[in-house]
C-alpha cells in the first residue's frame, strides 16, 4: 500500500475473493455449505458488506447475494447471456440511448462487489471499457443530440472511478447546454461506504448540474450505521437519493422485509424508486420470483406503506422504450 492509497481503495483491494475465506470469517463450517463452484464470474465481497452478515448463518440474505453456489450451473432455455439486449451495444460504444431524453453512459465494467444475480455476470467486461477514443465519440454524441437532457453514469459502478475522472466527466456533461441533470447508478454507498469521502461529497456538491444518485440496496441489513452516515452526508448536500432493489427469492421476496427496507431507506435519506423483477441471465434461475408472487407482495406494500415509500414494480424488456410497469 502506498501512502496515497485511500482507505476505500485498500478495502477494495482486500475484498473477499475466495468463498472459503468468507465462510471462515463468518464462522460457517465449510462442509455445511453446498457445493461451491469456481465460476467465470469470481466472488468479490468487500469487508464492510461481509460485516453486515449474520455470523454462522449460511442462509443470511446478504451472503446469498454474493456466495457462488452450484445452482448457478443450472441451465434453462428462458435464461440467456444478454437478457436485456444491451451488452452488444455496450461492447461497441459506451452509450446506450434507448429511452427518450436520457442515456446510459458506461464508464467502467468493474464493480466493487459481484452480485450473483447480475446480468453482468455473463459478460467479460474489460476493466477499461471507456477508452479515450470512445469517450470523445460519446461526448460528441451527447453534444449532437439536443433531445438528451439527462446522462446516467452506469457500469459496472461509476463510483469506482477516481475523483479526478468523475470530476472531469461531470464538467464535460455540464458544459453541454441541453443536459439538465446527471444521474449516478451505484451500489457503492451501500457496499463500500468508505468511498463516500468528504472529497467526493464536495465534488458532487460543486457540480454545476443537479445530481441524482440511485443506490442499489436489497435488504435492510445492508444499511449499517456507516452506510446511513454516508447517505445522510450526501443528502445534506442536496443530492437526490433514490434506491432500486431486485426482488430475489428467499432473500427479500416478502412484504415485511421490503416494508422494513423502505422504512430504513427513508431514515437514510433515500426514497424507494424501483423494485425490479430479475433479469433472466444465465446462472440466476434460483433467484427468480414469479410475476404473480411479485404482484401480491407489491399489493401488500401498497396496503401497508405511505405511497411515497412504495417502489414501482418493473421489469426490463428488450427493445421497450422504458421499463415496463407491472401495475
Ligand atoms: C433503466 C434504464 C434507464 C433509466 O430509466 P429510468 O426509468 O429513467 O430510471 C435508461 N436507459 C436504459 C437503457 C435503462 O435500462
Ligand atoms: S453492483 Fe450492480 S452491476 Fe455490479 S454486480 Fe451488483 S447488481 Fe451487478
Amino acid at each position: 500500500m502506498t501512502p496515497h492509497t485511500s482507505s476505500w481503495q485498500s478495502e477494495l483491494a482486500s475484498a473477499f475473493t475466495k468463498p472459503n475465506d468468507l465462510l471462515h470469517y463468518l464462522n460457517i463450517n465449510i462442509h455445511s455449505a453446498s457445493a461451491l463452484v469456481e465460476p467465470d464470474f469470481p466472488m468479490r465481497v468487500p469487508l464492510s458488506y461481509a460485516a453486515c452478515m449474520e455470523k454462522g448463518n449460511l442462509n443470511d440474505p446478504l451472503l446469498k447475494q454474493v456466495l457462488p453456489i452450484a445452482n448457478e450451473l443450472i441451465q434453462h432455455t428462458n435464461y440467456i447471456n444478454d437478457p436485456v439486449g444491451d451488452l452488444s451495444a455496450l461492447a461497441k460504444n459506451c452509450i446506450i440511448h434507448k429511452y427518450q431524453g436520457r442515456v446510459l453512459f458506461i464508464t467502467t465494467g468493474a464493480c466493487a462487489i459481484n452480485c450473483r444475480f447480475c446480468f453482468r455476470r455473463n459478460f467479460p467486461y474489460s476493466e477499461a471499457l471507456l477508452n479515450k477514443q470512445k469517450e470523445t465519440k460519446a461526448l460528441q454524441y451527447l453534444q449532437e443530440h439536443e433531445n438528451i437532457h439527462e446522462v446516467i453514469l452506469s457500469g459496472g459502478d461509476p463510483l469506482l472511478l477516481s475523483d479526478q475522472r468523475l470530476d472531469y466527466l461531470i464538467n464535460q456533461f455540464s458544459a453541454i447546454a441541453h443536459i439538465k441533470r446527471i444521474r449516478i447508478h451505484t451500489r457503492i454507498p451501500i457496499i463500500l461506504p468508505a468511498r463516500i469521502t468528504d472529497k467526493l461529497i464536495d465534488l458532487l456538491n460543486n457540480a454545476a448540474l443537479p445530481i441524482v444518485l440511485v443506490t442499489h440496496c436489497n435488504h435492510t441489513n445492508e444499511l449499517s450505521e456507516q452506510v446511513e452516515k454516508a447517505c445522510l452526508a450526501l443528502k445534506k448536500e442536496n443530492i437526490t437519493l433514490l434506491n432500486q432493489s431486485v426482488l430475489l427469492k428467499d432473500i427479500n421476496d416478502n412484504a415485511i422485509i421490503l416494508q422494513h427496507l423502505s422504512e430504513r431507506l427513508f431514515n437514510c435519506g433515500i426514497l424507494p424508486y424501483y423494485l425490479h423483477l430479475l433479469d433472466k441471465a444465465t446462472g440466476t434461475t434460483h433467484f427468480e420470483v414469479k410475476q404473480e408472487a411479485a404482484l401480491k407482495i407489491h399489493q401488500q406494500l401498497q396496503n401497508n406503506l405511505p405511497g411515497y415509500l412504495v417502489p414501482k414494480l418493473v421489469k426490463e424488456q428488450t427493445g421497450k422504450a422504458s421499463k415496463t410497469l407491472l401495475i
